[in-house]
């Protein structure tokens, strides 16, 4: 019996809940300090209890993830813990494109692949010296916007730098990447890309709430300018958000757009969940800041589905759910080589 896994964190109970409403065998691969937090759920039929995540990678894990034919589910806690060779080399079949992560982890791949989906994007600042105007700096990798900061001068920039030097956060410039600040309302857009039926369903929108970016707000101009402390883009927890249906239009558009790109740059493609992220400014246009190929935990909103899944299916469907639905179809039509790798 085929068993869905996954690793215990980001949105691993939305993920095995909608696997066990699917008819499959639910397992967790659960750090030990963990373990009590996973017990609770009655839905997770096994825990596989390790020291870190990256005993995935181990034969012990291997053997006992093989014997249960599981397939596993990526998520953001596998791409920030784990190299994008080390997810590569695992040897136990992954939902998706395990080969598109490594698109999602580079930001020079990533940009590649958002000019190819036509997707407007802020333009990155080559260097500190060419600041001319609000920029976002970014560390490379997953870093979940910690450490993240604005500046709009040269002078700005390598205050806010030596900090996260002498905080050992990073090294120096090359671990830095600029982009121009992209003003506007935040929209994380969540879509589901079936290659055995070839259609994009669009599942719902989340905005983010970051610490400590979306505090500030609440201290008046004066006493933020007093404060000396570099800001933050940390993800705290995500709240939902519907469109103006005259937006819905060029939502599919452009993901229509970046599933054709990827097909073209990382075979065998988009398939399963992805969002884009990015601003709406004030003519309802979409700027796209970074696109997650894998589920994102903004769908931990919509356990129950969402407003926009609601009219594609007459039943509760979560993007979890959707992910083991599209497993179990597959299984059925002898076509689970398209839908993993
Ligand atoms: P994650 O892996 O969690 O998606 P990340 O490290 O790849 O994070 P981004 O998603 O690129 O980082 O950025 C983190 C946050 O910073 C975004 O959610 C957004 O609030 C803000 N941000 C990033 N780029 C821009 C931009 N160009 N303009 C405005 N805000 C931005």
């Amino acid at each position: 019996m085929t068993s869905i896994v996954t690793l215990g964190s980001h949105c691993a109970l939305q993920v095995l809940k909608g696997a066990k409403d699917e008819g499959f065998k639910t397992l967790l691969i659960c750090e030990k300090k963990r373990e009590k937090l996973y017990r609770r759920f009655a839905f997770i039929d096994e825990l596989i209890l390790v020291n870190s995540f990256n005993e995935i990678l181990e034969q012990h894990c291997i053997a006992k993830l093989k014997e249960q034919e599981s397939i596993v589910i990526p998520h953001g806690t596998l791409i920030s813990q784990m190299s994008s060779s080390e997810i590569e080399s695992i040897k136990v079949p992954i939902f998706g494109n395990k080969w598109i992560l490594r698109w999602e982890s580079n930001r020079n791949m990533k940009e590649k692949m958002m000019l190819e989906s036509k997707l407007p994007m802020p333009k990155s600042v080559s260097s500190y010296k060419e600041i001319n105007g609000l920029v976002i700096a970014k560390r490379h990798g997953a870093a979940g916007g910690k450490g993240y900061f604005l500046t709009s001068s040269a002078e700005g920039y390598k205050k806010e730098r030596d900090k996260l030097i002498a905080q050992g956060l990073i090294k120096g410039d090359d671990d830095l990447y600029l982009q121009e600040y992209a003003f506007g309302v935040s929209a994380y857009l969540q879509y589901f890309y079936s290659p055995i039926n070839k259609n994009l369903e669009f599942f719902g929108v989340d905005r983010r709430y970051e610490s400590d970016i979306d505090g500030l707000g609440r201290i008046p101009a004066q006493q933020q300018m007093s404060v000396d402390k570099i800001s933050s883009f940390n993800v705290i927890g995500n709240s939902p958000l519907v469109l103006r249906e005259s937006l819905l239009d060029e939502v599919y558009t452009m993901g229509e757009r970046f599933v054709e790109a990827a097909n073209r740059l990382a075979p065998p493609g988009m398939n399963g969940p992805f969002c884009l992220e990015g601003v709406y400014d004030e003519n309802g246009q979409f700027t796209s800041f970074e696109f997650s190929a894998r589920i994102v935990a903004g769908t931990n909103l919509y356990v129950d589905g969402s407003p926009y899944s609601a009219f594609i299916y007459n039943e509760p469907m979560s993007m979890g759910r959707r992910i083991a639905r599209e497993i179990r179809i597959g299984k059925e039509k002898g076509e689970l080589s398209k839908i993993v790798t």
